[in-house]
């Protein structure tokens, strides 16, 4: 299987990788990693004739620590996050998620930008971006904006991005003291892709009450969401195993959960309860 013939470009700064995106507008396409995007268009799912490489452009591969928040490149790979030392001290979720994708090679390669922008609905990052209540920036020819990670994911496939836009940077603020995560995945015995992915931050305040619940999942509808209904039966709540089971097994209520190839649509709600408990039930534990 082969691409469909196009022009590679791979300018060597971010203004030259937008003024190409503008010139070519519908007909180009930005690669990262290509882990996505090159088997879409190996099926001729996808036909950019304008191929636009970020890998010269410098400065959006790399993770910076700022004190209240970390500031994550586009470029940086899974492989990158899983063995920061800074996210490992500071938002494990993000190491322990970027931990669980596919295999070695595609950590090597894929990228968190790439993974966000192509939007994948059984992608792992989106749920644990989405939980860590992180900001998005795209820089376009009108200049910069940031879009909160609850703004970004609108369905299958498909982000609040403009098709002029690179992704250059994620804004992850680091959970407060008294905070303990999880990533639970049941993964596709095949492919790795999550079948269900739950993300969960649990902060505590005085008295071992739940302060703050955050659950993003992924692999179940359109596109990755927050569990706002399980977040509200844990807030205010004093934690202990019978409260996490009892706002878990609600977990898959009110989800569009369809049934497909990958087993049937009560299969996925029982999934979700289990995945939702196991990562609520380790990320309390890891207070
Ligand atoms: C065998 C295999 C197994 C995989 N398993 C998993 C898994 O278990 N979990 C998981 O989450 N993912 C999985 N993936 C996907 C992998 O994580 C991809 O690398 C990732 O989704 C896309 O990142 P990329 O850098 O390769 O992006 P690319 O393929 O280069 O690009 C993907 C899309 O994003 C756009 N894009 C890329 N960078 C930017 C940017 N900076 N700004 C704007 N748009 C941009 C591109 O134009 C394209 O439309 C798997 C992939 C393979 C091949």
């Amino acid at each position: 299987m082969y691409p469909a013939p196009f022009e590679y470009h791979a300018p060597g700064s971010l203004e030259d990788a937008i003024a190409l995106l503008g010139e070519y507008g519908e007909e180009a396409k930005l690669i990262a990693g290509g882990h996505s995007l090159l088997p879409l268009m190996k099926l001729r799912f996808t036909q950019p004739a304008h191929l636009i490489d970020l890998r010269n452009v410098p400065g959006i591969a790399e993770i910076r620590d700022e004190g209240s928040s970390v500031v994550i490149g586009a470029r940086t790979t899974h492989a990158m996050l899983e063995a920061s030392g800074v996210l490992q001290r500071k938002i494990p979720l993000l190491a322990e998620t970027a931990g669980c994708i596919g295999d070695p090679l595609v950590r090597n390669v894929g990228t968190i930008g790439g993974s966000l922008a192509h939007a994948d609905p059984g992608a792992d990052l989106p749920a644990a971006i989405l939980a860590l209540e992180a900001e998005i920036t795209a820089v376009g020819p009108r200049g910069s904006r940031t879009i909160p990670a609850g703004d970004f994911f609108v369905g299958t496939l498909t982000t609040a991005l403009d098709a002029t836009e690179v992704l250059t940077e994620i804004r992850v603020p680091v959970p407060p003291g008294q905070s303990g995560s999880a990533y639970e995945k049941f993964a596709h015995p095949a492919s790795r892709y999550a079948i269900v992915g739950v993300a969960a931050i649990i902060t505590l305040g005085s008295g071992a009450v739940i302060q703050q619940a955050r659950v993003g999942i992924t692999g179940v509808g359109a596109r990755a969401t927050r569990l706002a209904s399980v977040e509200q039966a844990l807030n205010g709540k004093r934690a202990d195993d019978g409260l996490i089971r009892e706002a878990a097994s609600h977990a898959a209520e009110g989800l569009e959960s369809r049934g497909d190839l990958q087993g049937s649509a009560e299969y996925k709600a029982h999934l979700v309860r289990v995945c939702v408990r196991k990562a609520l039930s380790r990320a309390f534990a890891s207070v």
